[in-house]
């Protein structure tokens, strides 16, 4: 590969300068590879500086330099090693935190805020309050920022003016490496931010941005994953005791694959992230991989899929790293569910997750992958299925009696139950709900199941025996819940199909 000499440049050539090379944000320099050079006179804001970068023709990159520093810019292209030992000049070796953006949360000012500082704080804002998610949306003359908190939409005050929102937009997607001239596609992006409140007060937050045309400009809606609010242990999942004692005994064996299952936002990935806070003990090689990594796991080695790493290769090359516990995202085809099978079956714990509606529904989702009945019974220790239903709110809670709808729904299931809710207080939003509780059920795959396993039964002979043997499904789990005072009807008929709900209370009755 030939290099043009008038473009290549030693970093020998130029003077490194502490208080010049932390003019860029250090987390900016080691995710970009850039560095600035020479000494930057700062009384002189319209001399040119120079800066060192592995990839001076990219233009998304230029143009953030531009921004952040403010002046014009000369660019010399740097190797990687040139790079990595001039910032450690700059900044030293310490912990190489990669982030596009430091946020030190500001007290409101007097002054209109500049995109800049509005976007600073929507990010941290939407931290503070717990939020999923971020949305921001452009009507005619108007413009809504709401939050997404315990799976409900709540409205916003903003400073943002319709004026300014296409300002903020760009800002957001300066920061997330979108192309800013691009206003009629969609767009996805990320943000890695550091959240900066001083002293040991420091989080490191992923935002996952999607940009999308709207009548009005441009519509985005941002994904807080935070990598710290991901670490729920086991006990606060809401699981009943003795289902919680067998789930953390199924997690303790030597061997087999453990699905969890549920549509999306049904709190899949916390259940399984406990799952692997509690099973990191330190003697035991935990590999994960994701797509993408949604909270990061101290002491686990969580690996990314990537176009250069497509999910079912990289889980053959995690295989040969020797791990005693293996999380998977979704086992999707026959590829990435035999190699989930025989893992489980050659010494691992897998922890792996499927879209379906319950328990007894998975064993039919793996054979309808092709799987070998054998090879399933085999592997498949436990499937645990999971909704989240909003949690009634304990300043407000009160009791409630059933309407004559409820009572045709759930018939006999109501006996002995004092329903509540709640009125709705300053503490809630007046929703009347704060925080959410998981409802689950917990299919074991004993002796007597893997029999009916591979003798080929169907799912109604599985359930059947199922609930012989002690299984609760979720519609009993979520009516103990119900008559503990921590959830209502109105959750259980919104989070779980109604199908299931009358086949519990139809089962119940004979
Ligand atoms: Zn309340």
């Amino acid at each position: 590969m030939s290099q043009d000499p008038e473009d290549f440049s030693e970093l020998s050539q130029h003077t490194l300068d502490r208080n010049s090379m932390q003019m860029l944000p250090e987390p900016f320099c080691r995710r970009h590879h850039v560095v600035v050079l020479g000494k930057v006179d700062p009384a002189a804001p319209n001399a040119t500086v120079t800066v060192g970068m592995l990839d001076p023709d990219n233009p998304n990159i230029l143009t953030r330099i531009g921004d952040l520093l403010e002046r014009s810019i000369r660019t010399v292209r740097l190797n990687r090693y040139e790079i990595e030992s001039a910032l450690e000049t700059g900044f030293g070796a310490g912990q190489r935190v990669t982030a596009d953006l430091v946020i030190r949360p500001r007290p409101p000012s007097r002054h209109q805020p500049t995109a800049m500082e509005l976007v600073d704080t929507i990010l941290a804002m939407g931290v503070e309050k717990k939020a999923s998610d971020i949305h921001i949306e452009s009507y005619p003359g108007d413009v809504d920022l709401r939050l997404r908190i315990d799976g409900i939409l709540h409205q916003m005050y903003t400073d943002m003016s319709p004026e300014l929102v296409s300002e903020v937009i760009n800002r957001i997607k300066i920061l997330a490496q979108l192309d800013i001239t691009e206003h009629r596609r969609p767009q996805d992006g990320r943000i890695r931010a550091v959240i900066d409140r001083g002293e040991d007060h420091r989080k490191v937050i992923d935002y996952r941005v999607s940009v999308v045309p709207s009548p009005a400009g441009e519509d985005v809606v941002i994904r807080i994953l935070d990598p710290n609010a991901g670490l729920v242990p086991v006990v606060q999942l809401g699981m009943g005791e003795d289902m919680q004692r067998i789930f953390l005994q199924l997690l303790n064996n030597p061997e087999g694959l453990v699905l969890v299952t549920g549509p999306t936002g049904s709190g899949k990935t916390t259940t399984l992230y406990s799952a692997l806070a509690q099973l990191n003990d330190g003697r035991r090689k935990i590999i994960t991989a994701e797509d993408p990594i949604e909270y990061l796991v101290p002491k686990v080695n969580q690996k990314q899929v990537s176009p250069q790493m497509p999910y079912s290769v990289l889980l053959r090359a995690l295989l040969r790293q020797d791990p005693n516990i293996l999380l998977m995202g979704e086992v999707r085809d026959l590829e990435t569910g035999s190699t989930a099978l025989n893992a489980a079956r050659t010494g691992h714990i897998v922890l792996g997750t499927l879209h379906t509606a319950d328990a007894v529904g998975a064993i039919g989702r793996l054979r309808g992958l092709e799987l070998d009945d054998t090879d399933i019974a085999d592997a498949l220790l436990a499937v645990l299925a999971q909704r989240l239903a909003r949690r009634i709110c304990e300043r407000c809670s009160e009791p409630r009696e059933p309407t004559e709808e409820q009572k045709a729904l759930l018939g006999h299931l109501l006996e002995g139950i004092q329903l509540r809710a709640g009125r709705g207080c300053e503490h809630c939003h007046h929703t009347g709900y704060r925080k959410r509780v998981g409802i689950f059920e917990l299919l074991v795959v004993d002796t007597g199941m893997q029999d009916l396993i591979v003798s080929g039964a169907h799912n109604a002979q599985i359930r059947k025996y199922a609930r012989q043997h002690f299984f609760k499904t979720m519609v009993d789990d979520a009516m103990e819940k119900i008559a503990a005072g921590l959830t209502t009807v109105d959750e259980l008929v919104r989070v779980i199909p109604y199908r299931h709900i009358i086949a519990t209370r139809d089962e119940r009755q004979r």
